[in-house]
């Protein structure tokens, strides 16, 4: 049976019962998203609600997956509503919730039910993660050949690591092409490129965002969200490997995570994306105080080619770094 599922969460209870998760954003995004949203809309879901959520919606309701696991604290507060209207669909919804202050105890009780849901018990969901975790650790070696030895490229991160929220749903299949794509990786030359930035926030909707750098002489080489997607931190018990995991909680866990990587990486630059009517655009506020080197915010909307004013945005910040190195 295909799950879907809103957003990162415990994907190896999914796996341990025999399922195929899906991260429906990844699914929106890949194939024909404009199409996905006009649809949306066309039923009535209004302009302002942000694009991540029609798509979402389009995918489910278009498509067969008829099980989706929402995650209803810790990511959008939309998805609330997206729950209702898949529930009037006949879609069968479960719903998942990180606790707010990270609390270990209430956290345990929603893996726990999550667990009893899928009839799955502590033993099996030991070895799936065991499984994911020889896995998370090839993407720690994919990330420091793209920050370390400068051989991967910032799109090429970005792809891996957002794709292991659900491992495209075949762990097997994963690795093995993980595994050919670091062989061929480690043996290329090294990449010169002068400035070195991180890009934070939810992964970008611009269909040529990464390829926007390699014509202005930069590379991103931290990619914070889809990084923690991958769970860097390997805790061995998964009650820890969920509270490490820094999305869904507060802007402040995030900062913590993200100001080592800033000198760890040597960034000379943040550029922070806020997707258009997320309420995660107030993080701003906190991150552009916490996090001390030159920063600039973008905004996307919909899944398209950068726009030129953010062109010329992103162009002045890059010329601005320039000068001052
Ligand atoms: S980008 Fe923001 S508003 Fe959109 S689905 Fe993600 S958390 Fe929700």
């Amino acid at each position: 049976m295909k799950v879907g599922f809103t957003t990162s969460f415990p994907v190896e209870i999914i796996f341990a019962a025999g399922h195929i998760p899906i991260d429906l954003n990844n699914i929106f995004i890949t194939a024909k998203p404009m199409l996905k949203i006009t649809y949306s809309e066309n039923e009535g879901i209004p302009r302002n609600i942000c694009s991540w959520i029609k798509g979402i919606y389009n995918t489910v309701t278009s498509g067969d997956i008829r099980t989706v696991v929402g995650v209803v604290q810790g990511d959008c507060s939309n998805t609330h509503s997206l729950m209702s209207l898949f529930k009037d669909k006949g879609i069968e919804i479960i719903t998942f919730s990180f606790p707010y202050h990270r609390d270990r105890q209430l956290l345990r009780q929603e893996i726990d039910r999550l667990a009893e849901y899928f009839e799955v018990n502590s033993t099996q969901i030991k070895e799936v993660k065991s499984e994911l975790d020889s896995i998370r650790e090839m993407l720690k070696a994919l990330d420091r050949l793209t920050y370390q030895e400068n051989k991967v490229s910032g799109r090429e991160n970005h792809y891996w690591l957002v794709n292991s929220s659900d491992f495209f749903g075949d762990p097997a299949q994963f690795k093995n092409e993980l595994s050919s794509f670091l062989q061929e990786a480690a043996d290329r030359k090294p990449k010169t490129e002068n400035i070195r930035l991180a890009y934070i926030g939810v992964p970008p909707i611009f269909t040529d965002f990464y390829d926007f750098f390699d014509q202005w002489d930069a590379a991103i080489v931290f990619n914070e969200v889809q990084r923690q997607f991958s769970m860097p931190s390997l805790h061995p018990h998964i009650i820890d490997q969920y509270t490490s995991f820094t999305y869904p909680y507060s802007a402040f866990e995030r900062i913590d995570d993200i100001l080592p990587e800033l000198e760890r990486r040597k960034i000379d630059g943040v550029i922070s994306y806020s997707q258009a009517f997320c309420h995660r655009q107030i993080d701003n506020l906190l991150l552009k105080k916490y996090l001390k080197h030159p920063f600039l915010t973008i905004e996307g909307d919909l899944p398209v080619n950068l726009d030129e004013r953010t062109k010329l945005r992103l162009e002045s910040f890059l010329d601005m770094i320039r000068f001052s190195k």
